[in-house]
C-alpha cells in the first residue's frame, strides 16, 4: 500500500457575529482537513490546528513541504512516516506551524490504518478505557461591548450552556484583571449549583495580574485557571501553581514530547491540555499523554476545529489510561465550543450531534465505534466552503 497524494482543504466562512479572546477579534470561521489518499482506494482524514491565515499558510507547509516527503510511502508505517517529516523539517520547525502541518497528516495515516483494520483509533491504541466521556461547553467569548455588558450576557449564557446539559462551562477573560473578576463572578452565579465553571485567559496576564484573578478564583470554587500566563513563562507557571489552590492548566501552545518534557518537569500544570492537531498528531500525542502520566498530570484535551477534531479527540478520550484509577476516578472531559460553527455540525456525512447527545445523555458523549476516526467528511459540503 502507497501514499499516492496529500491534499490540504481549508474551509472558510463569515460567522454571523464578531467573536474574540485576550488576543484578537475574528469574524471568518476557518479549518484545515488534510486527506491523504492511497493506491488501494482507501482515504484518510485529518486536521491541522490553525486559524484564519495560519490555515492558509500551513496549507503550504503540507502540500508543499510533507507531501513529497512521504508520497509512495506505505501509509501504514505512521512511525516512520512521522520521524522522517520531523528530522527533516527539525532544522526549521521544532514548534509551531510545522508542528501543526505534520498533525494533520498524522491523523489521517491513524485514520487510514483503522480502515485498513477495520477497526477504531481507540482499539489501535489499545482500546476504550471508557465509551462515553463528559463534555464540557465552552462560550462566553469577548466582544466589542462595555463590562456591564459583558457581565450580564456571562451571567445567562453560562446558565444557557448549563440548561443544554453541560455540567461544565468555560468562560474567556482578557478585559483587565478588575473587569475580568466581575465576568468571573457573574458566570459563577450564573452556574450557583448547577455545574462547574473554568475561566481561559489565553496567556494576557502578567504573574502578578495573574495572581490577582487565581485569588478571585481561590474564593469563587472555580475548577482551573487555563493558560493564565505566557506558554514560554515556566516560571510563572511553577509560582502560579504553588501560589494558588485554584488548579492551573495550559499546554495547548505547546508541541512534541521534547516542549511537553520541559513544561512536565517545571512542575507548573495541575491539568495539562495537549491539542492533538497541533503538537505533532496522534503519534505523538501518545508519547506526550506517557509523560503526562508519568508526571501523574492528570490531561483534559484542548479541542478546537472541525467534526474531524472532535471525533480524532473522541478516539483519544476513550483510549486513555485512568490516572491514578479506582473505583470512581478522574476522568477527564471533551472539550466543546457552543459557539457558531457550521463546520462542527455540518461537514459530516453522519453527524456526531455532540448536542443533542449532550442534552439526551445527561451532559455525556459516545464514543465513535466505526473505523478510523468513526467519520467521514461530506465532499459536497467541503466542495461548497473551500477557499
Ligand atoms: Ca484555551
Amino acid at each position: 500500500m502507497k501514499i499516492t497524494k496529500v491534499k490540504s482543504h481549508v474551509l472558510q466562512y463569515d460567522l454571523p457575529e464578531e467573536l474574540g479572546y485576550s488576543q484578537q477579534y475574528y469574524s471568518k470561521r476557518t479549518c484545515h482537513l488534510v486527506e491523504v489518499t492511497t493506491d488501494e482506494g482507501i482515504t484518510g482524514w485529518g486536521e491541522c490546528f490553525g486559524p484564519g491565515a495560519i490555515a492558509v499558510a500551513n496549507k503550504g507547509i503540507v502540500e508543499g513541504v510533507i507531501a513529497p516527503m512521504v508520497v509512495g510511502m506505505d501509509p501504514m508505517d505512521r512511525d516512520v512516516i512521522w520521524h522522517k517529516i520531523y528530522n527533516l523539517m527539525r532544522d526549521h520547525g521544532q514548534k509551531g506551524m510545522p508542528m501543526q502541518s505534520l498533525s494533520g497528516v498524522d491523523i489521517a495515516l491513524w485514520d487510514i490504518a483503522g480502515k485498513v483494520t477495520g477497526q477504531p483509533i481507540h482499539r489501535l491504541i489499545g482500546g476504550a478505557h471508557r465509551t462515553k466521556v463528559q463534555a464540557y461547553g465552552y462560550g462566553m467569548m469577548l466582544k466589542r461591548e462595555s463590562v456591564e455588558d459583558h457581565v450580564a450576557r456571562f451571567k445567562d449564557e453560562s446558565a444557557a450552556i448549563l440548561e443544554m446539559g453541560f455540567t461544565a462551562t468555560k468562560m474567556k477573560t482578557g478585559l483587565g484583571p478588575e473587569a475580568d473578576v466581575q465576568l468571573c463572578a457573574a458566570v459563577a452565579e450564573g452556574v450557583a449549583g448547577k455545574g462547574r465553571f473554568m475561566v481561559d485567559a489565553n496567556h494576557c496576564y502578567t504573574t502578578s495580574d495573574a495572581f490577582y484573578v487565581g485569588r478571585a478564583l481561590e474564593e469563587m470554587g472555580a475548577y482551573w485557571f487555563e493558560e493564565p500566563v505566557a506558554p514560554e513563562d515556566l516560571d510563572g507557571y511553577r509560582e502560579l501553581r504553588a501560589g494558588l489552590k485554584v488548579n492551573i492548566s495550559g499546554g495547548e501552545a505547546e508541541f512534541g514530547r521534547w516542549g511537553w518534557r520541559n513544561i512536565l518537569e517545571n512542575r507548573g500544570l495541575d491539568i495539562a491540555q495537549p491539542e492533538v492537531c497541533a503538537l505533532g498528531g496522534i503519534t505523538e500525542y501518545l508519547r506526550v499523554l506517557a509523560l503526562c502520566h508519568a508526571h501523574f498530570t492528570p490531561v483534559i484535551n484542548h479541542v478546537w476545529g472541525s467534526a474531524i477534531a472532535v471525533a480524532a479527540n473522541l478516539q483519544l478520550l476513550a483510549a486513555m489510561p485512568p490516572m491514578p484509577g479506582g473505583l470512581h476516578p478522574w476522568e477527564p472531559m471533551l472539550e466543546f465550543d457552543t459557539t457558531h460553527n457550521d463546520f462542527r455540525d455540518d461537514l459530516l456525512t453522519e453527524p456526531l450531534n455532540i448536542q443533542r447527545q449532550v442534552a439526551e445523555q445527561d451532559g455525556f458523549v459516545t464514543i465513535p465505534d466505526g473505523p478510523g476516526l468513526g467519520v467521514e467528511p461530506d465532499r459536497d459540503f467541503i466542495k461548497k466552503f473551500e477557499v
